[in-house]
C-alpha cells in the first residue's frame, strides 16, 4: 500500500520535466494520475507510458492553464474521469529571458497567466469543488528559489514565484480550518528542459555548481520526493511553509 493509495491527483505541466517526476512518483505510491499540458506531443506520451509502467492510472488533459474557464473544466474533468479528486500539484511554468527595459506586455502577460493566474483559479476551482463536496485535500505548489532569490533578467518570473509565495500563505490561512492544506516546494537549478541553454554552457554550469552547497545540479526526482511528502499525511501538520530543494543554493556561503 503506497502513500498515494486510493488518491487521484492532478499535476498541471506534466508532460516532461518536474511535472513528469512528480507524475511518476505519485504513480509509484499508488495514485491515479492526471498529467496536463499545452500540447499533446511525444513528452506526453512518453510520460503516460513511465506512469502506465507503474501500474497506476493516468489520463491525459491538453489545456493552457492561464484560462479561468480552462482549469474550471479540468477539475471538472478530473472529477468525472476518477469519481474525485485528492490533490493539486501547481507545476506548470514558464520563463522568458530579457533584461526588465525590454520586457514586453506579452511576455509579461505570459509569465503572469501561467504561473500566476493559472495556479490561483485552478486552486480556487478545487477549492469549490472541495467545499461544495465536503471533502478535504491538499495542494502543493510549484515556485522556486525565485520566490527569494532575485534573478536578474527574469523579474516578470520572479514577480510571479514571488507572488505564488504569498498566495500560498494566505490560503493557508483562509483554508487551515477546513483543514485544507497548502504549501510551496521551491527548487534551485534542476536539470530539466527549462534549463536547456545553461546546460548546453560548461562555464556556466560550472560558476553555478560552485555556489550550491552540494556541488550539483538537482534531479526532477530530487523535487518530485519533497512534493510527494508535502501531499502525504506525513506532513499532516505542514501548511503555510516553503520547503527549498535546491542542494543549499539559496543561503549558500561563498568564501570571501
Ligand atoms: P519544463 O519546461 O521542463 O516543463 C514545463 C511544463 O509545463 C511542460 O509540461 C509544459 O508543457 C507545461 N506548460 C507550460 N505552459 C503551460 C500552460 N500554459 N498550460 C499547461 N501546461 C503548461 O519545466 P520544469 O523545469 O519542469 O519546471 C516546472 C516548474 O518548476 C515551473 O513552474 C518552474 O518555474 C519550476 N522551477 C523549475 C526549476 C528548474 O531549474 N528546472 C527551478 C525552479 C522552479
Amino acid at each position: 500500500m503506497g502513500r498515494f493509495s486510493g488518491k487521484v491527483a492532478l499535476i498541471t505541466g506534466s508532460s516532461k520535466g518536474i511535472g513528469r517526476a512528480i507524475a511518476v512518483r505519485f504513480a509509484q505510491e499508488g495514485a491515479s494520475v492526471i498529467i496536463n499540458s499545452r500540447n499533446n506531443d511525444e513528452h506526453v506520451a512518453e510520460t503516460i507510458r513511465q506512469v502506465e509502467e507503474t501500474g497506476a492510472k493516468v489520463h491525459f488533459i491538453k489545456s493552457d492553464i492561464s484560462k479561468v474557464d480552462v482549469v474550471y473544466a479540468m477539475v471538472k474533468e478530473s472529477v468525472e474521469v476518477f469519481g474525485k479528486l485528492d490533490i493539486l500539484v501547481n507545476n506548470a511554468g514558464v520563463e522568458i529571458n530579457a533584461p526588465f527595459w525590454e520586457v514586453t506586455e506579452k511576455d509579461y502577460d505570459t509569465v503572469m497567466n501561467i504561473n500566476l493566474k493559472g495556479m490561483f483559479f485552478l486552486t480556487q476551482a478545487f477549492v469549490r469543488y472541495m467545499m461544495e463536496n465536503n471533502v478535504v485535500g491538499v495542494i502543493v505548489n510549484n515556485s522556486s528559489v525565485h520566490e527569494e532569490l532575485p534573478f536578474p533578467n527574469f523579474t516578470a518570473y520572479c514577480a510571479s514565484k514571488g507572488a505564488m509565495q504569498m498566495v500560498m500563505r494566505n490560503l493557508a490561512v483562509e483554508l487551515g480550518p477546513m483543514n485544507i492544506r497548502i504549501n510551496n516546494v521551491a527548487p534551485g537549478a534542476i536539470r530539466t528542459p527549462i534549463n536547456a541553454d545553461l546546460l548546453s554552457k560548461p562555464e556556466l554550469l560550472g560558476t553555478l555548481q560552485n555556489n550550491i552547497s552540494l556541488r550539483r545540479l538537482g534531479e526532477p526526482e530530487d523535487v518530485a520526493g519533497v512534493v510527494a511528502f508535502l501531499a502525504s499525511d506525513d506532513a499532516k501538520y505542514v501548511t503555510g511553509s516553503t520547503y527549498y530543494v535546491d542542494g543549499g543554493l539559496t543561503f549558500h556561503y561563498t568564501e570571501q
